[in-house]
């Protein structure tokens, strides 16, 4: 999955294969911008303050949010210094050539330099690559992807989940390959297990044959990185992406090519791969800093004043211009499109009040 997306975000404009909620009002990079600027007040107005974004796809979203904190909020404006986590040279370019000024990019968050930040991050997660592991005879197989077609492999030395005690659910351990007990040639190996962080999932794993459960170790580094900057420099990192509230099991790999729904084998770094995100592993793994959320990206926005906003603009447009502004922020917000299955949840220093969208 990693090379697959690394293939197609270099070689391809994702964005005639799936929509996404900056490329479908220019309000949700404003809001998201405005939100910047309001918790940037409450952390103290720090001044130089990075403000990050991951994966920022076309640069929209950073458009619009620079274009509506110069408005609303220039001493933020003045103060904030932009940096960009993105690994696809084409989109590096497209981001470019709609920001107004000169900008920083990365490939992963280690060389964005330690400071004061607000980070946001629109649907960046779900593009990480995941791990599927499968469950086969009363065994978990891990599921490669070899020659264009699903394989099992019995689970080697490595990140394995790690079945608890009953009751205690599951977590995720290293297992490692040991000689058996007499150490005699043509014993079967035992396996061990080390129980490492992050703390377990609460739910029991699923023993049915052929159940399946995924892990994304990069969105957990990610979580838990962001959590550590915060929590020594001050902050807070917003996170809009798809995925349950709670750790489930399922297999949740998607590709999207054209708008539709693809075979994520047949032509590799061809479509678009995701899964779904779980936010309850990435609240596990922001340890240290707080956690807010996940909030239903419908309420989220609508406590954001998106609905206000859009209104406002459309008074000024013609009227189908303005019909669409309105149907927009309908799509993003509403339950059974965007607003529900879409979330937000923010990881913030533990002394900050809690961020605009996420009262309780
Ligand atoms: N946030 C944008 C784009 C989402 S698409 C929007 O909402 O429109 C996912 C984005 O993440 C793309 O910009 C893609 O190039 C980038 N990306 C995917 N995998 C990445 C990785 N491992 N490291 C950095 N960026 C990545």
């Amino acid at each position: 999955m990693a090379r697959a997306n690394a293939a197609y975000y270099a070689n391809h404009d994702p964005f005639a294969d799936f929509t996404t909620s900056p490329e479908i009002t220019q309000v949700f990079g404003e809001v998201l911008g405005l939100w910047a600027a309001v918790t940037w007040e409450a952390m103290g107005r720090p001044d130089p303050v990075l403000l990050v974004e991951c994966g920022p796809g076309r640069g929209t979203l950073m458009a619009d949010a620079l274009r509506a904190v110069a408005q609303a909020a220039p001493g933020f404006r003045t103060a904030l210094r932009v940096h960009l986590v993105e690994t696809s040279p084409r989109l590096r370019a497209a981001q470019a050539a709609v920001l107004p000024e000169e900008v920083a990019w990365h490939d992963d968050l280690a060389s964005v330099p330690s400071g004061p930040m607000l980070l946001l991050a629109n649907e960046f997660l779900d593009a990480l690559p995941i791990r599927q592991f499968v469950r086969r005879d009363g065994a978990w197989m891990e599921r490669f992807v070899s020659d264009r077609s699903f394989v099992e492999a019995p689970v080697k030395d490595g990140t394995f989940l790690l079945p608890l005690p009953p009751g205690e659910g599951w977590g995720e351990g290293v297992l490692t390959a040991e000689r058996g007990a007499t150490g005699a040639p043509g014993t079967q190996p035992l396996f061990s297990y080390a129980r490492t962080d992050p703390p377990p999932h609460p739910n029991p794993l699923p023993e049915g044959e052929g159940a399946v459960c995924e892990l994304c170790e990069p969105a957990r580094n990610i979580a838990a990185n962001v959590a550590t900057r915060v929590t020594r420099n001050g902050g807070a990192a917003l996170f809009l992406d798809y995925g349950p509230e709670q750790s489930a099991p399922g297999d949740s790999l998607q590709a999207l090519q054209d708008g539709k729904p693809a075979n994520p084998l047949t032509a590799p770094g061809e479509a678009d791969l995701t899964a779904h995100v779980d936010f309850a592993a990435l609240a596990r793994a922001a340890s240290g800093a707080r956690v807010h959320g996940p909030v239903a990206q419908g309420l989220f926005l609508a406590r954001l004043g998106l609905f206000q906003r859009s209104g406002r603009l459309a008074r000024t447009q013609p009227p189908a211009k303005a019909a669409s502004l309105m149907q927009a922020a309908q799509r993003l917000a509403e339950p059974d499109r965007m607003g529900r299955l879409f979330k937000a949840l923010c990881i913030a220093h533990p002394d900050l009040p809690v961020p605009a969208g996420f009262e309780p």
